[in-house]
């Protein structure tokens, strides 16, 4: 065991993403040996502190307060202080605070030291059996039905090779993305849900975004912590199709088979295997996009 002072600096910390045993040696001698630890909710990382017997001074820093707190902590940094960051759990930084602050401390010249450990984009892509040698993280998507169908278009559209897409979503909204899912990719699209990882309730539904789907809609509710992993294929010429712009192939039908906008817009439903208001409403979506 390694009993060296620690090196003045800013240290990010993971911390267990739920099964409190999901901590390094290092992390707990960090966290023992720091002068202060900012957390994003003091009470979330007492528990942890509490577990271990560290009682290290600690300080809030969350997304709220991040760019008033770094001040402080880089004011205190540059005399030397050994300041460590958590956040609630998993990694610092990912889908959590902490970039701000490191931003600020490599700007003012101060050492950065990473302690890896748990996160759960990584821990249900190794479990996942998708594709680890090509994938890319998103984080969550935007909670609003139209912009999170227009993210996964333009994600969908951006692909040249297989890769596996790994977001963070929320119960009430799994379903709800499970759809928009099903209707960019296809209903044969492999995904896989990782709820609840390293703890007692740990699971994982792997199958095609159909399957998946109505799994989750047979259950009376839908609860806990979860990654949504996708198998995404870059555009076939099929599916390529079904990404041209709705106003481009609306124009052509009117041009080269000298249909009316009504007459163009009841075929191109047709094409799509959509309801003439709902090709309206993704319409305007688009024309709204792009404005
Ligand atoms: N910084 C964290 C990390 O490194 O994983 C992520 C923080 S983000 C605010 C919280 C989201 O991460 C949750 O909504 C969920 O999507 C995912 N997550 C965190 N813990 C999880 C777990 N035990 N099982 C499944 N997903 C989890």
């Amino acid at each position: 065991m390694n009993d060296s002072p620690l090196a003045p600096g800013l240290y990010l910390v993971a911390t267990p993403i739920g099964n409190l045993e999901d901590v390094t040696l290092r992390a707990l001698r960090v966290l023992r040996s720091a002068d202060r630890i900012a957390c994003e909710d003091t009470r979330q990382t007492r528990k942890l502190l509490d577990r271990y017997g560290i009682a290290t001074p600690v300080i809030s820093s969350h997304e709220h307060n991040e760019a008033e707190r770094s001040r402080q902590i880089i004011e205190e940094l540059k005399i030397g202080a050994r300041i460590a960051v958590v956040s609630d759990a998993g990694t610092p930084g990912i889908s959590d605070p902490g970039m701000f602050l490191t931003g600020a401390a490599i700007a003012a010249g101060i050492p950065v030291y990473p302690i890896p450990g748990a996160s759960a984009v990584l821990a249900a892509l190794v479990a996942s059996g998708l594709n680890t040698e090509q994938f890319s993280f998103i984080g969550f998507l935007p909670p609003k039905s139209g912009a999170r169908r227009t993210t996964l278009e333009d994600l969908a559209a951006g692909l040249s090779r297989p890769t596996t897409l790994i977001l963070y979503e929320a119960p009430h909204r799994i379903v709800d993305t499970l759809s928009d899912m099903e209707t960019v990719w296809g209903p044969a699209c492999r995904v896989v849900l990782a709820r609840e990882l390293t703890k007692v309730h740990e699971e994982f539904l792997r199958g095609t975004v159909r399957d998946v789907h109505k799994q989750l809609n047979s259950r009376e509710g839908i609860r806990g912590e979860m990654v949504l992993l996708i198998d995404a294929q870059p555009l076939t010429a099929h599916s390529a199709m079904a990404a041209t712009s709705l106003q481009a192939r609306l124009v052509e039908l009117e041009k080269s088979e000298g249909l009316a906008e009504k007459d163009a817009l009841k075929r191109l439903a047709r094409e799509r295997g959509v309801s003439k208001s709902e090709l309206w409403r993704e319409l305007q979506r688009e024309r709204s996009r792009v404005k």
